[in-house]
């Protein structure tokens, strides 16, 4: 089976499937970031060329299950997915995890984009802790007024052309006490984010909240894997499922 990944279910999931012993598992990544996590199983790096080029995958490394456990906004490759196991007829599982959700002291304004989250923060210069991923980041052109404290897995190279940055390399999972530190050190006063859900990236979205500090989410796109799975197990299951393989390896 294929697993598109790039996410820490994804890896999960492969080791999941490869402790069984029965299966025989490739993991994708997009090989955005320089130094990917170590992977349980065996790895293969890089776009497949789109649509066209993943039915060519499928059918030449005769994949029995396409699972697309990419992060929620990872939008193309996941409709390429879709696609492409429509076109061959390879059954399929999507692995998503749930956005979160607005809980009582959160003060969120949910937006679309990248460009409408950087509108809602006003012409008054502002202390920006922004934790959406290099993608995107463009727009913060658009404000140079703020001061802008950006965290990515990787350097933002070249810096972006903005008077006030200052840069944090760091990867998750992050913990609540951390991440407060670095907003109070900072004296951070707003916060732009990913609705990206799961537990790794979860804790600033709770120091915001007990600081009481706004946080602009960026929203996922509408879904059309609505089915999708929500956890590593219910995947695992219809993935089993799918192959008509069963669960009683206790794996
Ligand atoms: P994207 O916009 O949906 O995909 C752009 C192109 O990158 C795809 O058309 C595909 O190229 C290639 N690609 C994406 N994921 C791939 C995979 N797992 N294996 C092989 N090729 C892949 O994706 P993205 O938002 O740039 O994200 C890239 C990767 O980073 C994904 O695997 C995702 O799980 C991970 N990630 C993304 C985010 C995020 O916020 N977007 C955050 C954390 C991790 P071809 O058309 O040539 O096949």
């Amino acid at each position: 089976m294929l697993i598109l990944g790039g996410t820490t279910e994804s890896r999960l999931l492969a080791q999941r499937l490869q402790a069984r012993g029965d299966t025989a598992v490739t993991l994708s990544l997009a090989g955005r970031t320089q130094a990917p996590m170590t992977q349980p199983v065996h790895t293969r790096i890089g776009g497949f060329g789109g649509v066209d080029g993943l039915v060519r995958y499928l059918i030449e490394a005769k994949i029995a299950c396409l699972i697309d456990a990419t992060h929620p906004f990872a939008a193309q490759i996941s409709k390429n997915a879709r696609d492409a196991a429509q076109r061959t007829h390879t059954p399929m599982v999507a692995l998503s995890r749930p956005a979160w959700k607005r809980q009582q002291g959160d003060i969120w304004t949910e937006v679309a984009d990248m460009e409408s989250a950087i509108d809602v923060l006003g012409e008054v210069p502002r202390r920006v802790f922004v934790t959406s991923g290099r993608q995107g980041l463009a727009a913060l052109l658009l404000a140079p007024q703020h001061h802008y404290w950006i965290r990515t897995v990787d350097r933002v190279e070249p810096p972006l052309n903005v008077p006030h940055a200052q840069y944090i390399v760091d990867v998750g999972p992050f913990t609540e006490e951390s991440e407060r530190a670095i907003l109070v050190s900072n004296g951070i006063d707003v916060i732009i984010a990913k609705n990206s859900g799961g537990a790794a990236t979860y804790p600033k979205i709770v120091a915001a909240r007990a600081l009481r500090l706004p946080v602009v989410l960026i929203q996922r796109k509408e879904s059309a894997a609505s089915d999708a799975a929500g956890d590593v197990d219910t995947a695992l299951h219809q993935v089993l499922s799918a192959l008509g393989l069963g669960i009683e390896r206790g794996v």
